[in-house]
């Protein structure tokens, strides 16, 4: 097996354990998370979607805790978002999504699972992949799989040339 796929083994392995950061089990968080997804009535702020069993909504930060950790617990910087359409958002993207879905995000939505979630699998280990090998093979296919997956989207917008 190459060492991508002994990765991306591993990342699913990962998925599995959750999140270990021990700021998601915090009790200030656990009760601003509860707030704030009272407060959207339970909805996606970007599709406006219901959660379901394979959908489920997550509290992002909008500005990354990664970067803004004093942003962690300030609620105007929650946005309740399903797993969906955080799946594109990663930490450098710090865009606001409560108003409008951008192009990225409507690709996404349209996209069968399986390839969302291999943009899932190779976005994460792009970033926290073991080895600078896998980082960088992560990245170039995740570039590849990304410039296929938005030709083959915008080929099919109307008046797009057949
Ligand atoms: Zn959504």
């Amino acid at each position: 097996m190459s060492a991508l796929g002994a990765a991306l083994d591993r990342f699913e392995r990962r998925m599995e354990q959750g999140r270990e950061d021990p700021f998601f089990m915090s009790r200030e968080w656990l009760d601003l998370r509860y707030k704030v997804i009272k407060k959207s009535a339970g909805c996606c702020q970007c599709c406006g979607g219901r959660a379901d069993a394979d959908n489920s909504l997550q509290v992002d930060h909008i500005k990354p805790r990664s970067k803004f950790p004093e942003l962690s617990l300030v609620e105007s910087n929650l946005q309740v978002l399903c797993r969906r359409c955080n799946l594109g958002k990663g930490n450098k993207d710090a865009t606001d999504w409560r108003f409008e879905p951008s192009r990225e995000l409507r690709i996404l939505e349209g996209l069968e699972p399986a390839r969302r979630f291999k943009l899932q699998q190779l976005g994460w280990l792009k970033v926290n992949g073991d080895s600078k090998q896998i980082r960088t093979a992560a990245h170039a296919e995740y570039r590849r799989l990304w410039r296929e997956i938005e030709t083959a989207w915008a080929s099919n917008l109307p008046g797009a040339p057949k």
